[in-house]
């Protein structure tokens, strides 16, 4: 499988200012900017400004500074619903393999992000409280 890096990846291209975006916020670590392709007005973009393509493949600082960005803009956009929604893998939907964080609002006719959810199995307490553990074990 071909890996994305630096040199080839579009949100690089855009942090390197190679690649115009409508950008609304930027510091030393984050970067946003609207989407082009946008599921509702204001839908953003929140990104590290170093390559990394997937959340646990990220620095915890950028990490922590894009949920603050994220509070900054839902204020700043004045929305009382909207979703933020980051995609890990192609399985889980991420085209864009630079991680990424969409922060996108929910109007009141509909528009913004639409998902189904379907619950696999309804676990037991004994099953759930076995896997919190196995997972507890394994968090440093
Ligand atoms: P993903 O499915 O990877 O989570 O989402 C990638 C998002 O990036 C999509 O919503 C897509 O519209 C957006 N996108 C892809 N290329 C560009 C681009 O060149 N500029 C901007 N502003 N957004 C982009
Ligand atoms: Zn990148």
């Amino acid at each position: 499988m071909k890996m994305t890096t630096a040199l080839d990846c579009i949100f690089c291209k855009i942090v390197q200012g190679e690649i115009p975006s409508a950008k609304i916020f930027e510091n030393d670590q984050v970067l946003a900017f609207l989407d082009i392709n946008p599921l509702s007005k204001g839908h953003c973009l929140i990104i590290p400004k170093t390559h990394a393509e997937k959340l646990h493949e990220l620095p915890d600082e950028p990490l922590r500074e894009i949920l603050v960005v994220a509070k900054k803009i839902a204020l700043a956009l004045n929305v009382s619903d909207y979703n933020v929604l980051q995609n890990n893998g192609s399985r889980a939907g991420q085209v864009v393999k630079h991680a990424h964080f969409h922060l996108i609002p929910k109007t009141e006719d509909g528009r913004g992000l639409n998902f189904s959810w379907n619950p696999h199995g309804k676990p037991s307490n004994e099953e759930l409280n076995q896997l919190a553990e196995d997972i507890r074990k394994k968090i440093p």
